[in-house]
């Protein structure tokens, strides 16, 4: 394995940069309390350092025929794989992920998004418009400018590869403000644009709390747009910031995501789906199974083997090629998963696996929460209601496929959810009626590059990944060109 830098500056302007405050925090490893990194405090200044570098690269940049720009993002999803197993451990550092899933899934999905990106750009159109004999008219996407990322620490570098990979290919200069509690691959990310040939400005990356450093992105002038993942508490903040100087946000935000069991599903295959749909990324996921509709009918054997497919996930030492769950990511965030646990223990469901931390001496130090399935719940529990972002979740019965949509949209959010049945004509009659972004057939979790991803709700506004990322970053330009050659048009005779 390759070995990681223990400090790291910002990345401003195609180089490690200096800070205004001269200050660092720390990176902690959450499966073992170890400090893995310190890194630049940022503040307001070094937005405005990391703003006027990006728009000093922004003409050049958009001005590059868009081969040219694709060429940079291919060589950088080539550049991930030479670096993958340095940026697989990297991640698992900071963020506690198994190095199973680092080096198998998120490293070569990073890669083969930016493959996607670099090539669907260059197949990017405009329309000429039927507007008369008189005139031809058409439309042209363009680059907006400076683009500020603002990422959460679910999937560290993945999130960023969504919006930059979109934004950073179609001519726009970036700056990321990754999470603080798991900033370092997005760093590495950023040094290996460089490398692949983005000019100095185009990719920066200030660190530093979101509240001070993000918001002063989100607020400042020279920033044409900014694109959001996180929690929607957060994303009502931004929209209100970004409303002063009426700026776009996309807003990917939280999800609480349903899992139909209907009466005729495959209940062995439902079963194995659950766990991972669940249990992936220890549920720290915003499209994860999270409520569990399960008809009456088939509601015990379902429980039974969904509790056993999760019973033998292996938990442990996430360096450890056979780990599947790590555990979960700050201090904070394991208290409030708790706290989830224990009011759903208290509101009377119940618990039919996990519920309490692992013990033993390779748990001792990290930040563990054990798979956790609740049975008998209705939907006004915490667990059905909130977005717990862990390995917590809640099984409820129902009897009519009505009553599983009822249940499925009562809830703010409307990002993800899934149909277990072999009736697929009853499937996309639910399909139609459920309030999702994105609603999964006997699957739980799958995304593509070339499929749109974002919610409706308060799970947001605005898609990632499939062509529809690249409208996110670029504007419609309408071109009308007179063809009269006249110097008094006929309909000039309104003002004469
Ligand atoms: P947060 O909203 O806490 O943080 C996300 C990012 O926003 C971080 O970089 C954070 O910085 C920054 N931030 C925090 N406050 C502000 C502010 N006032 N102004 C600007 N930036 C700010 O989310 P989490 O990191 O906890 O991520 C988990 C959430 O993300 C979950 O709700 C999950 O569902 C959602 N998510 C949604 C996805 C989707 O596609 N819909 C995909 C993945 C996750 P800092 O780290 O310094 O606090």
């Amino acid at each position: 394995m390759a070995t990681t830098k223990s400090t790291y500056k910002a990345f401003i302007n195609g180089e490690w940069a200096g800070t205004s405050t001269g200050e660092t925090f720390g990176v902690t490893n959450p499966a073992t309390g170890e400090e893995v990194a310190r890194v630049a405090l940022c503040a307001e200044a070094d937005v405005d350092a990391a703003v006027a570098a990006a728009r000093a690269a922004y003409p050049g940049w958009a001005g590059r025929p868009q081969s040219d720009r694709s060429k940079v993002v291919l060589k950088l999803a080539q550049l991930i794989m030479e670096n993958a197993a340095e940026l697989a451990e990297l991640e698992t550092r900071e963020h506690g992920s198994p190095l199973r899933k680092t080096m198998n899934f998120d490293v070569p999905l990073c890669a083969e998004q930016f493959e996607y990106f670099a090539g669907v750009a260059r197949a990017e159109t405009g329309e000429t418009l039927p507007v008369g004999p008189w005139a031809t008219s058409y439309t042209v996407r363009e680059p907006l400018g400076v683009v500020g990322l603002i990422t959460p620490w679910n999937f560290p570098a993945l999130m960023v590869v969504w919006k930059l990979g979109a934004a950073l290919v179609t001519g726009n200069t970036c700056i990321i403000k990754p999470p603080t509690v798991a900033p370092l691959t997005t760093l590495r990310l950023a040094e290996l644009a460089t490398e692949a040939g983005a000019p100095p400005g185009a990719v920066n990356v200030i660190t530093g709390p979101g509240g001070t450093v993000g918001e002063a992105l989100v607020r400042h002038p020279g920033v044409a747009k900014i694109g959001f993942t996180g929690d929607t508490e957060t994303g009502k903040r931004i929209m209100a910031v970004a409303s002063e100087s009426v700026k776009p946000v996309g807003l990917e935000l939280g999800g609480n995501n349903a899992f139909i069991v209907l009466a005729d599903a495959d209940i062995d295959g439902a079963a194995e789906g659950a766990a991972f749909g669940a249990f992936f990324n220890s549920g720290q996921v915003c499209a994860a199974a999270s409520r569990f509709y399960v008809h009456e009918s088939v509601y015990d054997e379902f429980a039974e083997k969904f509790v056993a497919a999760a019973a033998a996930l292996k938990m442990g030492d996430p360096m450890d090629m056979a780990t599947v769950i790590g555990p979960v990511v700050y201090p904070g965030h394991r208290d409030k998963v708790e706290a989830y646990i224990e009011a759903t223990k208290k509101e009377g469901a119940t618990l039919l696996l996990g519920g309490e931390r692992p013990s033993g001496p390779a748990f001792d130090d990290g930040l563990w929460v054990a798979p956790t399935v609740f049975g008998d719940c209705t939907n006004a529990m915490s667990v059905m209601q909130h977005e717990v972002f862990g390995p917590v979740v809640g099984l409820c019965k129902f009897s009519t496929p009505e009553e599983a949509v009822a249940l499925t949209n009562d809830t703010a959010y409307g990002l993800s959810a899934s149909v277990w049945t072999k009736d697929v004509r009853q499937a996309l009659v639910m399909a139609s009626q459920i309030e999702a972004g994105t609603v999964w057939i006997n699957e739980h979790l799958i995304i593509f590059c070339e499929t749109p991803w974002g919610g409706c709700k308060q799970s947001g506004w605005g898609k990632d990944l499939s062509t529809m990322a690249l409208d996110e970053y670029t504007h419609t330009k309408h071109v009308y060109i007179d063809l009269t050659g006249a110097a008094v048009k006929p309909w000039y005779q309104i003002l004469k």
